[in-house]
C-alpha cells in the first residue's frame, strides 16, 4: 500500500471533485506532519472532502514530478492550479 512517504519525494497528489470539477493540490507535507509518513494514501482518499461543494468525491490524481520536481518546484506546491489538459472543442 502506498503511503505519504512514498509519494512526497516524487509525486503530487490532486483531489478531484467530479460534481463541481474542482481540483485541489493535496498538501503532503502537512499530512505527514500531522499523521506521519506511514499514513496510507487510501485513507487520505477516504477522507477527502470538497471545499467547494462539500461532497466526498474520493477521487485522486497522482502526478509524477520526479525527485527534482520537489527541490526546484517548491513554489508550485503552493499553487493550487493543476496541470491543464488541452482540448480541441
Ligand atoms: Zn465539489
Amino acid at each position: 500500500m502506498q503511503t505519504l512517504a512514498d509519494m512526497v519525494h516524487a509525486f503530487r497528489l490532486y483531489a478531484v471533485c467530479d460534481p463541481c470539477h474542482r481540483v485541489a493540490l493535496v498538501d503532503l507535507d502537512t499530512l505527514i506532519a500531522r499523521n506521519g509518513g506511514d499514513y496510507p494514501i487510501e485513507r487520505v482518499r477516504m477522507r477527502l472532502k470538497c471545499e467547494s461543494c462539500g461532497k466526498r468525491s474520493q477521487a485522486i490524481r497522482i502526478v509524477y514530478v520526479g525527485p527534482e520536481g520537489r527541490a526546484s518546484g517548491f513554489r508550485y506546491a503552493r499553487n493550487s492550479q493543476p496541470p491543464t489538459v488541452d482540448r480541441n472543442c
